[in-house]
């Protein structure tokens, strides 16, 4: 079983090709539209009519998603957003872009997801948006403070740069009525290459979005091929979503429910073979419901060394995330999160990605036993 397995567990991640994107991506390269394109419009539409909305807007990245999606909820100056701090760094940098503030929240140490009722207690009068992070791909569900949030004039914006077809309570990902955030980047559910996706709440929202995301410029590219000036009436930033980009999400579309089984199964390859292990608990992730991004355990013991171990064995363990709050850019909004704290010094990804086999996840299982029980290591 230790030696069965393949050079894949040396990565934590990694993009997995499913064979059409070489074809649609030369395509793009050779049309020469390189910014947004028709073929950028051809994967919002297809991403729209899989999830069953209206339409949707790409941008460059999960990121410029998180960003865009908070200007167009009027997010700014002296707001304050209640985000958990166990995520990526991304997620507050997108918050710190609008000049509004992160407050930061616990988590369920079971999930890794923030929970309805942390959400309440936490808010201040300045609190004008929250972001749950969908984290491993497990969508939050928080009808259960929804009507607090309408109250208050709060909106929710999605995070689920882990979560692109997962499902929740209120339906599929980015597909229940509230403001959602897809990335599209290199190791994510399904990849771009790079880029991120909004999924807006109304027509008009989709409009800011798509100016925000423009340069603020009114008219497409192709309106201003016949005419001599184009409007500006609001702010924007070029990120949009390059052809080249969209090109890979159209080639890794049709192959998409293939490569979620695949992870699904591999969650479920690790969960049977991590089973009784001492020490080491499962992050859960709502299997049934979840395309899982991350397989994550918490080792509850000796994180740090077992951690070694497994790297020097050539097995890319990750650790997801080191919480925000202590990172010395946000030291500004620290307050004391022991939840956060304690899952920041235990928690540690697996290697997870497609190209896996049942035989690695054993074999990665097994030498987490091993790690986790040679106490006399170190
Ligand atoms: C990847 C990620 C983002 C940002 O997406 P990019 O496409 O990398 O900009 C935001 N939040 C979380 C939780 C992520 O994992």
């Amino acid at each position: 079983m230790i030696n069965s397995s393949s050079p894949e567990v040396a990565r934590n991640a990694r993009p997995y090709l499913s064979g059409d994107e070489d074809a649609l991506l030369l395509n793009a390269l050779h049309s020469g539209q390189y910014n947004h394109s028709t073929v950028t419009d051809h994967f919002e539409e297809a991403v729209a009519s899989i999830l069953g909305v209206p339409e949707t807007v790409a941008v460059a990245s999960g990121t410029a998603a998180l960003h865009l999606a908070l200007l167009a909820a009027g997010i700014g100056q002296g707001d304050e957003v209640l985000v958990p701090s166990f995520t990526f760094c991304a997620t507050v940098q997108a918050i710190l872009a609008t000049g509004a503030h992160p407050r930061f929240v616990e988590i369920d140490p079971a999930t890794g997801c923030v929970e309805p009722t942390a959400l309440i207690e936490a808010l201040t009068p300045h609190t004008r948006a929250v972001i749950p992070v969908h984290y491993g791909g497990r969508g939050v569900d928080l009808s259960d403070a929804q009507a607090t949030f309408i109250e208050r004039g709060i909106t929710v914006v999605e995070d689920a740069a882990h979560s692109f077809g997962s499902v929740t309570q209120g339906g599929p990902v980015g597909a229940t009525g509230a403001l959602t955030c897809f990335s599209f980047g290199p190791i994510k559910n399904l990849t771009c290459g790079q880029g991120g996706m909004i999924v807006p709440r109304n027509a008009q929202e989709a409009d800011t979005c798509r100016r925000l995301r423009g340069l603020g410029i009114i008219q497409s590219a192709a309106w201003r091929t016949d005419a001599v000036t184009y409007e500006i009436d609001s702010f924007g930033m070029r990120v949009q979503m390059s052809g080249l980009n969209a090109a890979i999400g159209l080639g890794q579309l049709p192959h998409f429910e293939r490569t979620s089984a695949r992870r699904q199964t591999l969650w479920q390859s690790y969960a049977h073979a991590l089973d009784g292990i001492p020490g080491v608990s499962l992050i859960n992730v709502d299997i049934d419901r979840t395309v899982p991004h991350l397989c994550a355990v918490r080792v509850l013991e000796n994180r740090d060394r077992v951690f070694s171990e497994m790297r020097a064995k050539g097995i890319g363990v990750g650790t997801h995330y080191p919480p925000n709050h202590q990172q010395p850019a946000f030291k500004a909004w620290y307050r004391a999160l022991p939840v956060t704290e304690q899952m920041g010094q235990q928690i540690m990804t697996l290697p997870f990605h497609p190209h896996l086999t049942e035989h690695d996840t054993a074999h990665v299982a097994c030498e987490l036993r091993h790690a986790v029980t040679d106490e006399a290591g170190h």
